[in-house]
């Protein structure tokens, strides 16, 4: 068997669950992570239903789904 080079991927990548039946618009989730979640014009999160987040982003969407008032978002790394 040959060694390998490369080491096994250890990062997780994170899907941000968005209910849009739920958003109210408060823009609390983009306030918290505001490269994480857009907002339309009416200052409702934009997002699709289910998104892969960015690795450098994951912090701000993790805050921003804390904010959520409406637990209108989900993290989930599966
Ligand atoms: S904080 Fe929640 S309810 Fe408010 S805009 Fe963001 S997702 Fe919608």
């Amino acid at each position: 068997m040959r060694p390998s080079s490369q080491s096994p991927s250890t990062e997780v990548v994170l899907r941000i669950l968005f209910d849009r039946e739920r958003c109210q618009g408060h823009a609390m989730c983009a306030f918290a992570g505001p490269d994480a979640y857009p907002l339309d014009d009416s200052g409702h999160n934009e997002l699709p239903p289910d998104s892969p987040v960015d690795p450098g982003l994951a912090d701000q969407a993790r805050q921003g789904a804390l904010q959520c008032p409406e637990r209108a978002i989900t993290i989930t790394d599966a």
